[in-house]
């Protein structure tokens, strides 16, 4: 205790006396504790909240149990998963027993190289071995042109002049961005099954996982008994706008009745958004619900696809949702999926 006592004497006397420049040398936007938030949820159980801008892009969590910890997604890049790992160290001595990604998008499974590299089995839905490595291209641009667009950034931060701080922090954080992304190595799970439920046992801690239709087609929700906790993956959300590329929100809105008839009083960790009640997941069960009921009257009304979404507004009462850029789209998407014209 006395050494460390003197450690942080030595420290703060450093800090103190480090010349000004120096101290902005290290710059707080790109310290690791930017990429997300950890909650604790209730004992033994956590959230990592993405922040928005990070590297990690889609929520993570975690449950420690008596004999093991099991993962909950690896986020959108193997540097913001390892930091979740190191904070997942600092927590308990426990180690990684199982991971699981909810569903194929990269922004929830991009860091899965990192946990195959320490031997942990990586669990999720049957169609992730077709989907992970093909369909996340979409979300992945080339190594050339990431690699293009990252010798772009860096021309234009050498041309900055110091002075404009601003604009060399957007910079110098898109190319921690590309850095990242280049990183990636598109890695499919280890274990999959495709209906009914899988029971996994960190010791005497529960943990069972499940699948339902909506989101992607490939979606499963973990579901912790002894703390009624449910981990949603994106067929869950908080205060967010879906992304309805791959979604079928006919399934998907009576897997979220289903869903909360079920579990009437659990804590949810949702894919985006902070930990949320039920009332909550039932708020964005509601989004999905008026965004059919608004595309369906526009259809009646003989509105084409392109008048839908000129004319089709976001109601008010979804207007400080994240994501506000996926409202038009949203429309897009829904109307295909009533006509029947929705890419599989
Ligand atoms: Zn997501």
């Amino acid at each position: 205790m006395r050494t460390r006592i003197f450690l942080l004497g030595v420290v703060s006397v450093l800090v103190l006396s480090l010349p000004r420049t120096a101290q902005l040398e290290v710059p707080t936007h790109l310290k690791a504790d930017d990429n997300f938030t950890l909650s604790k949820v209730t004992d033994g159980v956590y959230a990592a909240i993405a922040k928005s801008g990070g590297l990690a892009s889609g929520n993570a969590g975690f449950v420690v149990g008596s004999e093991g910890v099991l993962l909950v997604d690896t986020f959108f890049t193997p540097t913001a998963v390892e930091d979740l790992l190191e904070t997942i160290a600092s927590e308990t001595k426990q180690p990684i027993k199982y991971a699981i990604n909810t569903h194929y998008h990269l922004d929830h499974t991009g860091g899965n190289q990192v946990l195959t590299a320490r031997s942990v089995p990586i669990i999720g839905h049957e169609n992730l071995i077709a989907w992970q490595t093909t369909k996340n291209r979409r979300f992945l641009p080339a190594t050339e042109e990431l690699q293009k667009r990252r010798s772009d950034a860096a021309k234009q931060l050498s041309e900055i002049p110091a002075d404009q701080a601003d604009k060399r922090t957007t910079l110098e954080r898109q190319l921690k961005r590309f850095d990242a992304m280049l990183a990636i190595k598109l890695t499919n799970p280890t274990v999959t099954f495709g209906s009914g439920t899988l029971h996994l046992f960190l010791g005497s801690t529960e943990v069972i996982l499940f699948t339902l239709p909506g989101h992607t087609g490939g979606d499963i929700l973990a579901y912790v008994p002894s703390a009624n906790v449910v981990f949603t993956g994106d067929m869950g959300g908080r205060k967010t706008l879906p992304n309805l590329v791959d979604a079928t929100v006919n399934d998907w809105i009576p897997s979220l009745d289903q869903l909360l008839s079920k579990y009437p009083t659990a804590q949810f960790v949702p894919g985006h958004g902070a930990v949320a009640t039920a009332a909550e997941i039932r708020e964005f069960r509601d989004y999905l619900f008026d965004l059919r009921a608004r595309v369906q009257q526009a259809r009646a009304d003989g509105l084409s696809l392109e008048q839908a979404k000129q004319q089709l507004k976001l109601p008010d009462k979804y207007k400080a949702f994240a994501f506000q850029n996926f409202a038009t789209p949203n429309v897009e998407d829904m109307y295909k999926e009533l006509v029947g014209t929705k890419a599989k």
